[in-house]
């Protein structure tokens, strides 16, 4: 049994193209399949093309309906959850992930291998900048951090039951990155390139503000290095608290240098402790939100599948 995980959100225009175009490289295999829907509070006309499909193949739709948006990490996660796959394949509803690959996957997941990350060879959408400061990001995260990021994986990935238990048990927080998880959690795993298309139909939803909370929360996720920021900080002053002493010493205590050179070293000072105090406080602000352990996302309706009486 195949699962394709869909996460939908405002994606009226694009939606019946991923269907028609999934379904035609999924039913050229023998495999039984189910093409999963997580539709992440659309506010356009998303869940009336859901409930069409649905009424149109009974036998492969299923939709899980959010009460709101909860984004496109609790969107997978649902997807996770419920999807009753062998093998489990997370694709965006806007085709950049091309369902011709379907096929491919499924053949290497029956190698033997646990877990397939898709990369990316080429991003036309994604503008230079994006580009340069995506890079960079990657850099820095496997830097800072003990685990291994490949830079240019997506959010276009296929794993086996065996992977995602792990996945659904262990990995529960509330701040996530699905996408580092599997990469991270072993076993065979293996990579497929691929060339992203650019989106079929609407827009992207991550604007630059969204990008940026993202990585944070990555770094977060993944590093406990920005924790030591401190302890760096405060060598340093105390060094150059030493080397300040000694320069007083020789110049035989004479009178005190500039007014200039105290403010520059006390805003200097005063910055170094603000960041400091800032970066404690992204990780706090984690800490407070696991802590809380609310829900990564609710269901209000879940159609086309055995669970559909529960709710
Ligand atoms: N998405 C979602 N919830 C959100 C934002 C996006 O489920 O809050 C879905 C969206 O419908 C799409 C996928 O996540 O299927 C990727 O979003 P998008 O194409 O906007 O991102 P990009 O490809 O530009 O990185
Ligand atoms: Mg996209």
């Amino acid at each position: 049994m195949i699962s394709i995980i869909v996460s939908v959100y405002n994606e009226e225009q694009g939606l019946r193209a991923f269907y028609t175009e999934t379904t035609k490289w999924l039913a050229q295999l023998s495999e039984p399949y189910g093409i999963w829907f997580v539709n992440d509070g659309s506010t356009d006309k998303s869940s009336e093309v859901l409930s069409e499909l649905l009424e149109q193949d009974r036998e492969h739709v299923r939709v899980i309906t959010f009460s709101r948006n909860f984004g496109h990490e609790a969107a997978m996660t649902a997807g996770l959850d419920y999807a009753d796959g062998d093998i489990l394949i997370f694709m965006d509803a806007d085709l950049q992930h091309p369902p011709a690959l379907i096929p491919e996957i499924v053949m290497k997941m029956q190698e033997g291998y646990d877990v397939i990350s898709m990369v990316r060879t080429r991003n036309e959408t994604a503008g230079l900048i994006k580009n340069i400061t995506s890079g960079a990001f990657y850099r820095l995260i496997n830097h800072m951090s003990d685990i291994h990021l490949e830079p240019a994986a997506s959010d276009f990935f296929a794993i086996d039951r065996k992977a995602a238990m792990v996945l659904r048990k262990n990995y529960r927080e509330t701040v996530r990155f699905l996408r580092g998880y599997v990469q991270n959690i072993g076993f065979r795993k293996t990579t497929i390139d691929y060339e992203a298309a650019p989106r079929t139909a609407g827009e992207s939803h991550y604007s630059l503000r969204k990008l940026w909370r993202f990585s944070m929360d990555t770094i977060i996720c993944f590093s406990n290095l920005p924790l030591k920021l401190g302890i760096y900080a405060g060598l340093f002053s105390a060094l150059l608290g030493v080397l300040l002493i000694i320069y007083t010493l020789f110049t035989r205590g004479g009178a005190p240098s500039g007014y200039a050179t105290i403010i520059i070293v006390l805003c200097f000072m005063f910055a170094m402790l603000f960041v400091v105090v800032g970066v404690i406080g992204e990780y706090i602000s984690v800490i407070f939100n696991e802590l809380k352990d609310r829900p990564i996302y609710i269901i209000s309706d879940i159609e086309g599948t055995a669970h559909e009486e529960e709710t």
